[in-house]
């Protein structure tokens, strides 16, 4: 089978999983493997793009020891040390993010998971937010109980996410505070919550390409709703300073194959748009349909949420919110 018949086949209802020979993503040509990306993404999703941003809600401190992250107090860092905001900075940065027209926003907050008083503010912040705003709400807390995910759900978030980092194999080698099953644990809540659930992971840590096909797999598996790939962008003072950047290429043949195998769920890109060109504009191309913009984690790449909405439009994306979307048709309906 070629890559093209493959995509031809996964538009047609098609699913790839654990038993399929994997190595056609490694071995094919990787301009038609992008083509069939974009042909599933456009024939499953569509010309919509998600975009989101985050709030940082608490930095630093972090008691984990993951080895890529600037907020592990392992790690020897510049890294901005903060509590909780407070309430009235996250609502305007809300805000803000509302009127930019992005389609999500989610607070963020480092450290395995929020003290009882902190996870009070976080709720009265998203319930503020939930009535003060149109926005979807997505939230980022690390390891939260059933109860707590359903106080969020709650107060009006929507979305939680949680990235597994990388494959099961691996992930020893990146972190030893917490597991794997763990994380995987959390997701499943997540989704019993009835929550969407947001869950990728960091390729170019020195994992195998394997790997990065497993945690596609899983992912899959796991049902994951949207799924963030981050290109490591190696940090001084973490044990990861001298990883070498993932080449273009190599990020493009990964998001592809997410893509084939995670079809019809939002392939996100994250960090490490700075490795791409134009932002991003290959990779737009090549399976992605959803970003993360206009904060900390796309300054580097000079990104902006103006610039990231200008781009897809040239490429003839549809970035209205759908808050928005509701609101035209619900006014139509009504005329
Ligand atoms: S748990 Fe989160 S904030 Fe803490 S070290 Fe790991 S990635 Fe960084």
């Amino acid at each position: 089978m070629n890559i093209s018949t493959l995509a031809k086949d996964i538009i047609e209802g098609r699913r790839i999983s654990r038993q399929d020979d994997l190595d056609i993503f490694l071995s094919c040509d990787l301009k038609k493997l992008c083509e069939g990306a974009d042909h599933i993404r456009s024939c499953l999703i569509g010309e919509r793009v998600d975009l989101c941003s985050i709030i940082n809600g608490r930095s630093g401190g972090c008691p984990e020891d993951c080895k890529y992250c600037a907020q592990s107090v392992y790690n020897h860092t510049d890294c901005e040390i903060y509590e909780f905001v407070p309430e009235e900075t996250i609502v305007n940065s809300c805000k803000m993010y509302e009127s930019e027209g992005v389609n999500r926003c989610s607070i963020v907050t480092s450290g395995r998971m929020l003290n009882d008083r902190e996870f009070e503010k976080a709720v009265h912040a998203y319930e503020t937010m939930h009535a003060t705003c149109k926005i979807n709400l997505c939230a980022s807390m690390g390891f939260l109980t059933a109860k707590q995910l359903h106080q969020l759900h709650q107060a009006g978030v929507t979305s939680y996410h949680h990235n597994i980092e990388t494959s099961q194999r691996y992930f020893p080698y990146i972190c030893t505070t917490h597991t794997y099953d763990q994380k995987v644990d959390t997701l499943k809540l997540v989704k019993a919550e009835g929550m969407r659930v947001c869950s990728g992971g960091i390729i170019g840590m020195g994992e195998l390409w394997e790997d990065r096909l497993d945690m596609a797999i899983s992912l899959a598996e796991l049902d994951i709703d949207s799924i963030p790939i981050n290109a490591l962008m190696p940090i001084p003072g973490t044990p990861f300073e001298h990883e070498k950047p993932l080449t273009e290429d190599d990020i493009l043949r990964t998001i592809g194959f997410f893509r084939y195998i995670n079809p019809t769920a939002d392939i996100r890109l994250a960090a490490g748009r700075a490795l791409l060109t134009n932002d991003g504009k290959r990779a737009f191309q090549s399976g992605a349909s959803a970003s993360i913009t206009g904060n900390m984690l796309t300054t580097a790449a000079c990104a902006t949420i103006r610039s990231d909405k200008q781009m897809l439009q040239r490429l003839g994306r549809n970035i209205t919110p759908d808050y928005r979307t509701k609101c035209l048709w619900h006014r139509s309906s009504k005329s």
